[in-house]
């Protein structure tokens, strides 16, 4: 028995080299649910809209016939988010996690958390787990989850802004632990400064869950780039 997937090339990194092509034939036991045999392959369920068997939408859950054909496509993007944009992200993003806060982008990120513990997190806050290890994203209890794209934050970044098209409030989230900034007079943080600081700086943030103070210069230019990039090329 054997069953024919039609896989979309977006997601063909998800594929071993012998089976990126625009049809593979599948052995097919008959027991196997269409999920199964899409994860088979290597490819999350995260990462594909429904499929569709000859033409038809079908619930993964549900058992494909004999040499049904099965076409995988890439979810839509921006893929909409029911519980809005709230992430958790792996032990490896830990650059990505520091771009999105910057952004404004509700953002866990917990160094080291083990893959039970990220799951488990990530149902209890609602929290879409972004991450490249496709084995977590396998996980039959992760609630809601998404393999990041592209080596090197800027590329990751960019992909996750390009697939869920968050919301974007640059400069109101601490970058070192998520927690919102709110607006302090300089004279209340005016001793935690340096002299330079004090001298060039007259706006501040401080926040709210770790007391951090912030104020524009303070990340540099590169991050004012990053900023400016990511409101300059977002989707309207
Ligand atoms: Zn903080």
């Amino acid at each position: 028995m054997h069953v024919v997937v039609r896989p979309a090339q977006q997601l063909w990194l998800f594929l071993p080299p012998r089976r990126r092509r625009e049809e593979i034939v599948v052995p097919y036991d008959g027991s196997a649910s269409l999920g199964h045999v899409v994860q088979s392959l290597g490819v999350p369920l995260t990462e594909v809209a429904p499929p569709a068997v000859d033409g038809a939408p079908s619930e993964v859950t549900r058992r494909p016939h004999e040499a049904a054909v099965i076409e995988l496509e890439p979810p839509p993007r921006p893929q909409p988010l029911p519980d809005g944009a709230r992430f958790l992200l792996d032990v490896h993003l830990g650059s990505l996690a520091r771009r999105l806060r910057l952004l404004g982008v509700d953002t866990a990120y917990d160094n080291p958390a083990d893959d039970d513990e990220l799951v488990e997190r990530a149902g209890r806050e609602r929290r879409v787990l972004l991450t490249q290890d496709r084995g977590l994203l396998m996980r039959r209890t992760l609630r809601a989850g998404a393999y990041v794209r592209g080596h090197g934050a800027d590329a990751q970044l960019a992909d996750v802004l390009d697939r869920f098209a968050p919301p974007l409030a640059p400069w109101t989230r601490c970058s070192a632990c998520n927690g919102e900034l709110a607006r302090v007079p300089k004279d209340e943080v005016v001793d935690l400064l340096e002299p330079g600081t004090r001298r060039c700086y007259e706006r501040f943030s401080r926040c709210r869950t770790c007391g951090r103070v912030y104020w524009r210069g303070a990340h540099g230019r590169r991050l004012d780039a990053v900023v400016a990039d990511a409101l300059r090329t977002r989707p309207s």
